[in-house]
């Protein structure tokens, strides 16, 4: 992995830079740029046919100065120690920026989940907690779903936790199946808070969204709904999205001049596990390489898939037609990009903001869990919009009140308040 995209070198830089400029103390800038805590394990596994496999685990807990780490765990045949850091880095900013209480962490199992069979999944699910158990919790660190995992697999880590436990324990958990103490509106979460962002930003760069049109990297969670509130909300038109094709081991771009279906992509998706070219072309869709998405002549890309995909070089190839990014992915822009994009003038909503949707919809599980009474879709959505309008507008005064890039606020705006939390707690 080339130093631009190893996803912690590029946590750490974009942390250095902002340390930087709010001349954080040297002790803070030590507690913050390195996890505080990781846990690295081994998963014993009984396959199906009898065989035991040996999986690798991970737990990072990178600070929970304003309440327990919050951070999904990720099962990816890619996985590394560095992009579980990564990650669980950029969840303390979320969580931060989002002004939720709780801190920032990430997990994650070396698996191509895929390759394992359901009850083989279980096991690894029940076995990466039996591993853990005593490291997480309500009051400690909380998991959710993330890449490569279901709410299904929360159910079975929440059962396993509160046998370990000795009590139901929903609170250890969260993006939950409904009915085993899920929270309505947590599927459609952070494609939902996406396009709130997008909204406000439109806001502030009075732009009419009606009409407006998108193009999307990825069809996965984030992708699908930020894909139907985009049109649902603003009256928008999302003109591609892309995808990755197991079987050709390669992304392509799914594009309709008069906007894609994304309720037919949908189902085409839950069938075959991506988007089928031969059902997409047979719909009339333009099928072109995995980079097109990000050379449409659009008003907004939203990258939704994997980090560092928008490189300096790739930065250059964006269509002056663009005039916000909003980055539904984790860490999908390098720090040599940001620079590029900053230069064209393009209003960047960093991820962290940007996606912050997901994980506060968690923290609203929780409550619900705690207080064992549940919200309806239409009450939690509203009270995401509210949270996610205030978190987008806080960010916005502080970019304007020191010109900065959106990504530079937000920084500010999430190590001042973790900052604080340090400071109040005596840690420095
Ligand atoms: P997902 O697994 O549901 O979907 C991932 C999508 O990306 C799939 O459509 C896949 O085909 C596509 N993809 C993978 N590699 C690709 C490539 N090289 N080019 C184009 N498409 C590619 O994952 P998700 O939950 O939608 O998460 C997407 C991103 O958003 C990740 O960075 C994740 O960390 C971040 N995120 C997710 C949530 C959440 O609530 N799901 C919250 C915050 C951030």
């Amino acid at each position: 992995m080339s130093e631009e995209l190893n996803p912690f070198k590029m946590a750490q830089q974009q942390f250095d830079r902002a340390a930087e400029q709010l001349e954080l103390e040297e002790a803070v800038r030590d507690m913050l740029r390195w996890p505080q805590r990781e846990f690295r394990f081994q998963i014993p596994v009984r396959m199906d046919d009898g065989s035991i496999k040996v999986f690798f685990g991970f737990r990072v807990q990178h600070n929970d100065a304003r309440g327990p780490a919050k951070g999904g765990i990720r099962f990816a045949a890619n996985e590394t120690l560095d992009t579980v850091r990564a990650l669980a880095t950029w969840m303390t900013w979320k969580t931060a920026v989002a002004d939720i209480p709780l801190g920032g962490g990430k997990g994650g199992v070396i698996v191509d989940p895929s390759s394992l069979s359901t009850s083989e999944k279980e096991r690894l699910c029940r076995e990466w907690v039996d591993a853990i158990w005593k490291n997480i919790g309500p009051r400690t660190d909380v998991p959710a779903p993330d890449v490569g995992t279901t709410p299904q697999m929360m159910g079975w880590m929440m059962d396993e936790y509160s046998k370990l436990a000795g009590q139901y324990t929903p609170g250890v958990i969260t993006g939950k199946p409904l009915n085993g103490g899920g929270s309505q509106g947590r599927t459609e979460a952070t494609g939902f808070g996406v396009v709130v962002t997008i909204r406000e930003a439109m806001k502030y760069l009075d732009i009419d969204p009606k009409g407006t049109i998108a193009s999307i990297q990825g069809f996965g969670n984030v992708a699908q709904y930020a894909a139907i509130t985009f049109i649902e909300m603003l009256g928008g038109k999302v003109q591609s999205v892309s995808c990755w094709d197991r079987e050709d081991r390669c992304a392509y771009t799914f594009s309709k001049a008069e906007g894609i279906d994304p309720f037919f992509l949908q189902k085409i998706t839950d069938q075959y596990g991506t988007i089928n070219k031969d059902e997409a072309a047979g719909a009339g869709y333009v099928i072109e390489d995995g980079d097109a998405w990000l050379r449409k002549d659009v008003d907004v890309l939203i990258p939704a898939a994997v980090e560092g995909v928008i490189t300096e070089d790739a930065a250059g190839q964006i269509s002056d037609k663009v005039r916000i990014i909003a980055e539904g992915a984790n860490g999908p822009t390098t720090p040599l990009a940001d620079a590029v994009i900053a230069e064209r003038g393009i209003f960047m909503i960093p991820d962290f903001l940007c996606n912050a949707g997901g994980v506060t919809c968690s923290y609203f599980e929780q409550v619900q869990n705690d207080m064992n009474y549940y919200w309806s879709r239409e009450e939690v959505l509203s009270k995401l919009d509210q949270k996610m309008t205030v978190a987008f507008n806080g960010v916005l005064r502080k970019a304007l009140q020191h010109e900065q890039y959106m990504r530079d606020a937000a920084y500010r705006v999430a190590i001042k308040r973790v900052e604080w939390a340090m400071r109040l707690r005596g840690w420095v």
